[in-house]
């Protein structure tokens, strides 16, 4: 069993850290929030005064954090954790963070004589409490191959795209794709309530026909026809649209320095922060269906 340090303890981190413990992994934890230092150490895990402290000993060091900010703050630097841990130690960052500072961060990395994968994931809460996240990785083989059990532990599908970064382009190119899908399949919806076309019959007819996508048969953004989707529950998230609005804005970001075209990615930047800012940031991303059909 590994020493694994894990730092940010919050809706994702915490429940992955217990993931670990649950697979007999030691884990020493911090995370700037000391109420979520105290729950960790209830749980079973050693929680400790610092990023740097957690990584002073460990085989293993995993961040989930906010964005790629924190992930530079927390690893680089003569007090950050690249220049405490020991040589050849393992860094996994399953934060969602942009492609720039996740290549930026490895070769660092690399260039203090450890090992570095990006790997964030999809999944939510949910996948984060069940072990069922989906992880996509980037990094070289040998890095790939150490984080494959630890990842084991903390999901299902794990899925290396590449040479360090490419977890990040993985995560954001599914994801932008999902903003765009998600609004077509909301605009399809509302166009078909203005022609007197029932919501199930659309589904019916469209679910089997070439308009198929999961945001209709998974996540449908109306309430009936996927009775697990959050339309259900006046959609309560979920995946929040300020989630899906980070997402987006890292793609568009992505796009601009890579002189990628993305211009219905861009679109669905702006109609998310449209959304957000009219109060609706802690919705589910589904349920944009209400500002496209002009509801309260
Ligand atoms: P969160 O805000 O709940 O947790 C982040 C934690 O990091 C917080 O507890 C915060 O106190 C801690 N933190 C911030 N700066 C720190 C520092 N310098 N040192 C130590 N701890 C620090 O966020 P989350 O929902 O757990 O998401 C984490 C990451 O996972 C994000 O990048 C997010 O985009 C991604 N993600 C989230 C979901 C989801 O459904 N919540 C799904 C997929 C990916």
């Amino acid at each position: 069993m590994a020493k694994i340090g894990f730092i940010g303890l919050g809706n994702m981190g915490a429940p992955m850290m217990k993931n670990l413990l649950k697979a007999g992994h030691q884990v020493a934890a911090f995370d700037v929030v000391p109420a979520a230092r105290e729950a960790a150490a209830a749980g079973g895990a050693t929680a400790c005064a610092s990023a740097a402290e957690v990584a002073r000993d460990a085989e293993i060091v995993v961040t989930m954090l906010p964005a790629g900010e924190h992930v530079k703050a927390v690893m680089l630097g003569e007090a950050g954790l690249l220049a405490a841990a020991p040589k050849g130690c393992l860094f996994i960052d399953s934060s969602t963070i942009d492609v720039a500072s996740a290549r930026e961060v490895a070769a660092a990395a690399e260039a203090s004589g450890h090992l570095m994968v990006d790997a964030p994931v999809s999944g939510g809460v949910g996948g984060a409490e069940a072990g069922t996240l989906t992880f996509m990785v980037g990094g070289s083989d040998a890095s790939f191959a150490k984080a494959l059990p630890i990842l084991e532990a903390m999901g299902k599908n794990i899925v290396h795209a590449g040479g360090p970064g490419n977890g990040q382009a993985a995560k954001i190119c599914n994801n932008m794709l999902l903003g765009i899908s998600m609004i077509g399949t909301c605009e399809a919806f509302a166009l078909a309530e203005k022609l007197g076309l029932d919501a199930q019959k659309l589904f019916d007819i469209a679910s089997k026909s070439s308009g198929q996508c999961w945001s209709m048969t998974s996540y449908c953004p109306v309430p009936g026809p996927v009775p697990t989707s959050p339309a259900n529950r006046d959609y309560k998230a979920g995946f929040t649209a300020a989630m899906m609005l980070k997402d987006l804005k890292l793609a568009v970001e992505a796009a601009s320095k890579a002189g990628a075209a993305v211009p219905l990615g861009a679109e669905a930047a702006q109609l998310y922060t449209l959304f957000a800012a009219a109060g609706s940031a802690g919705v589910d991303f589904s349920g944009i269906i209400r500002m496209l059909k002009g509801d309260k």
